[in-house]
Formats: C-alpha cells, structure tokens, sequence
C-alpha cells in the first residue's frame, strides 16, 4: 500500500517535472514553470519518506536543516550577475551527493547484501560521472568566479592524457564489474574520474564556459540517472533521465550559439582554436565620444531604437533604467525593440530574465535571428554594456578567436551608440572594429548613470 502510493507520488512528480520544463522554454511562463518544479520536488521528498528502507529520520532531518542553511542565502542573496558561478556550484553539490550515495552503496552492499553484475555497473557510473562532475563543477565556479584564470590552462598531450585517462576508469570499471570485491579498484576510479573533471575543465576558455555549464548539467544528471538504478528508485531515473537530456539539448544550442562544434565539447578538445584571450587587435583609429545630451537628441527624434543589452547592463544592475529610457523613447513616438543574445551576459537567456524583470513586455524582446533582420531599418542601435555578441569581427575575420560566433548586426543600423565604462575588452578579451566604425559614438560612464542621464536629456529634448 505505502509503496504504491510513494510510486504513485513519484508519477505525480515526474509529471510537475516535465510541465515545468515546458513552461521554462519561454520567459512568459518560466516562473510558473520554477513553481511547478519546486511542487514537484516538494512531492518527491515527501513520498520518499515514507521509504521502509529509512531507518532513522535523524540524519535525514539534520541533512534538510544544512540543504536550507546554504540553499537559502544561495537563492536570495546571490546576485543575477552571479548566477552562473552559482549554478555551477548547485552542480557540484548534486554531483557529490550522488558519489557519496554510490560510495555508501557500494561499501553497504560490498560488505552485506552482495553486487551483481547490474548494480556494480551502475554504481561504477555514478562514482565516475558524479567525481567527474564534483571536481569540474568546481573548477567551472572557480572560473567564472574569477578564482582561476579565465583563460585557457593548456599542456601537451592534455586531450590525449584525458581520452587514455578515460579508457583507463572503463577498464578499471569492467574489471570491478568482473570482481565486485576490488575495493582498491573502485576508489581508484573515485579518484581518477576527479582528476578527469579538472583536467578536462582547465583548458577551457571564458568564452566557452556557458557550453561547460550546461554539458556538467547533463553529467549530473546521468550520475543521478545511475544512483536511481543503483539503489532503485524509480524517481531519481526520472529525473537524471530529464535532467541529462536538457542539460545535453542545451549544450547543444548554446555551442551553436558559441559556433563550437558539439564533438569538439563532447571531447573536451576545447581551448585550442576559439577562446584564446588574446585577439585581434583594431585596425587603428580611434573612438569617437559623444555626450549625454547630444546621444539623447538623436534617440528623442528617432523613429526605430534597438537596445542592445550585454553583460555590462547586468553587472551596472541597469534593466530598470532601460526600460525607463526606451518608455521616454516610445512615448514620444519612437518604437523601441531589444535585442536578445541567447549568449549575452553570462548564463542562457540572461537578458530576457533580467529585462522581463523589469517590465519589459515579451514581445519587445526580439531573438537574434528576427532582429538582426532588422537593423537595416533601425534609426539607433543603443549597445549597452555589450561587447563580444556585437563583434563584427565574429563574421568577418577568420583570424579572430570568436570567428564564426553568431552576433547582433548592429553596424547594419543607421548609426550605433555604445555605452560602457572605458575601452574595456569583451569577455573573450578580443578588441572589438564596431567601437572604431564611423557609425559608431561611445557614450563612456556606468551603464546605470548613462541611461539615466540620456532619459534625463530625452525628457527636456
Ligand atoms: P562582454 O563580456 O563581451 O562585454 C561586456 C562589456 O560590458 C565589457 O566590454 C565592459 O566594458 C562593459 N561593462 C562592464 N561593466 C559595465 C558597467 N558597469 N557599465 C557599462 N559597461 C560595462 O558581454 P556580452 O554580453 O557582449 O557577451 C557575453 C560574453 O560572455 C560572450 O563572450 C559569451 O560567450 C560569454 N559568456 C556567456 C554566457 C552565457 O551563457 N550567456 C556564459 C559565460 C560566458 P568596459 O569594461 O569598458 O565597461
């Protein structure tokens, strides 16, 4: 009785599950979708602890007390700039929980119950992807964090040393597999599956990270997929199962988005021709300033703006001030679009979550492909805060490290206004020909205080 209703239960979850990966495919009902999720895993947790396996509640209690101790502040506190260095945390989190179920597993069953075949099998992935997935996660957070050099850490041999790496854990696993009773072998396979996830993390470049991120998602979720078999729940399977597919879908998209071949990312053979932070430098010239007053009469009387938000527009916490100039824009008898970057910022769909926070209707943000139609038409292309998703370079010069990265056409429009800081690079630290083009003035000063002072400008134009 009490199994079928926790089996029942676990239907109900995995259908919330898959709702809310629906619904997370468009901003207009993501956070229904986050909602649907939280339900879901809320439902999961209860029906699992009705579990007769469960001996004692202590342990369990004294684990959710820590999950929200950390889970809160991770949540509330972390800033929006900082999300993908937080995501890639939750992953080593997840990751090391599923190693440290596969490593008690073992030790239990080891020592009492006995493996067969199957269960060493799926205790063999889990440790391997779940250590791999721990070690990389973290390397990834350290990245992005800042923690580590961004840029590439190469040495000779690093893909070859990762593939014999890799074949060396297979054959350690088939020998356990072989001879369940090798406890030297399996943490042999802990340790090495860990030195994997540094070795295969640190030769990637910044550019490159959103592919990583989302690549460790789907470790993670195949370690989870592997636990659900190991210790047989029929929820964890579920779950892996969604979690390793999206995780894999998305990596796909985002190395189209970054033009990195997906084998190339499967193999980890990154960091070699894309992402070294040293790029072309420009041609010469020099940038031409504007002020405050002068960018704002040009946006006052323009009959089509497209904002061009970047990650700069994120770390200047600068949506609001956006929205606020492109209402002036609009009111005034402009029409104002914004133009969505599936990479711009630093995580999937970064733009998009920060600009619909701050009121942006849906169907002003407009995806790259449409409104890079568009630009031919566009009076001003407002870029603020963005660099490397506006390089031309990426289109036009195979020299260039991003050559091939699909980006936002914004010399097609009549003329472009560029706000940031300084002459600071982009985040793959190539030099970007759009700031130096005759089309092209640079309002300089934080995104914040520019887009107030050019909402102040268009109010008395
Ligand atoms: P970039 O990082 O290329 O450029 C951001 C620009 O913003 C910088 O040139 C900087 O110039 C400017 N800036 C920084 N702070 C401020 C501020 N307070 N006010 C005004 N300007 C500011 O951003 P993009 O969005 O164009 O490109 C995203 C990059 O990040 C791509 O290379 C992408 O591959 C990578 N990436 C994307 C991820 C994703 O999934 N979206 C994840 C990880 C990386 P200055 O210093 O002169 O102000």
């Amino acid at each position: 009785m009490t199994e079928t209703f926790i089996q029942f239960a676990y239907l109900v979850a995995a259908f919330l599950f898959i709702t809310a990966l629906r619904a997370l495919g468009h901003p207009d009902s993501a956070r229904r979708g986050m909602h649907s999720a939280a339900l879901g895993m809320l439902v999961a947790i209860i029906a699992t602890l009705f579990e007769a396996r469960i001996i004692t509640y202590e342990w369990i209690a004294l684990g959710a007390v820590a999950g929200a101790v950390v889970g809160y502040p991770l949540g509330m506190w972390v800033p929006m700039t900082a999300m993908p260095q937080r995501i890639a945390f939750s992953h080593a989190f997840g990751a090391l929980a599923a190693t440290l179920v596969g490593v008690a597993e073992y030790l239990h069953s080891y020592g009492e119950a006995g493996l067969s075949a199957a269960q060493m099998t799926a205790l063999g992935f889990e440790v391997l992807l779940g250590a791999l997935t721990v070690t990389g996660s973290i390397m990834a957070f350290a990245k992005l964090q800042g923690l580590l050099p961004g840029r590439p850490v190469t040495f000779r041999f690093q893909n070859m040393l990762n593939l014999v790496a890799l074949v060396f854990v297979v054959i350690l696993l088939m020998a356990l597999i072989y001879d369940p009773y090798r406890v030297d072998l399996f943490f042999v396979i802990v340790c090495v599956s860990a030195a994997i996830g540094i070795s295969l993390i640190l030769p990637i470049g910044g550019a490159d990270m959103p592919v990583v991120v989302s690549l460790l998602n789907s470790y993670a979720g195949l370690a989870a997929v592997a636990t659900g078999f190991a210790i047989n729940n029929n929820i964890l399977i579920i779950v892996g199962a969604l979690d390793g597919a999206s995780g894999f879908i998305l990596s796909i998209a985002m190395s189209r988005a970054m033009n990195r071949s997906f084998s190339n990312v499967l193999f980890g053979a990154f960091g070699s021709s894309s992402v070294v932070a040293t790029g072309t430098e420009s041609e010469g010239g020099e940038m031409a300033q504007v002020s405050a007053e002068d960018a704002a009469l040009r946006l006052a009387f323009a009959g089509k703006v497209v904002v061009v938000p970047g990650y700069g527009l994120a770390v200047a916490q600068a949506q609001h001030q956006a929205r606020e100039l492109g209402d002036l824009i609009e009111k005034r008898g402009g029409e104002v679009r914004y133009a969505i970057h599936p990479v711009a910022g630093r995580m999937p769909g970064h733009m998009n979550v920060l600009l619909a926070e701050a009121g942006v209707p849906y169907d002003k943000l407009i995806e790259m492909d449409e409104i890079n139609e568009r630009f031919h038409e566009t009076d001003v292309a407002v870029v603020v805060g963005a660099n490397d998703v506006v390089n031309p370079a990426a289109g036009s010069n195979p020299a260039s490290p991003i050559y091939g990265m699909p980006i936002l056409n914004v010399s097609d429009s009549r003329s472009v206004i560029v706000l940031k800081r300084g002459t600071g690079r982009g985040f793959s630290g190539v030099e970007n020909d759009l700031f130096f083009h005759s089309k092209t003035t640079m309002l300089f000063g934080d995104a914040k205080q520019s887009l107030i002072d050019l909402a102040v400008e268009v109010k008395g134009a």
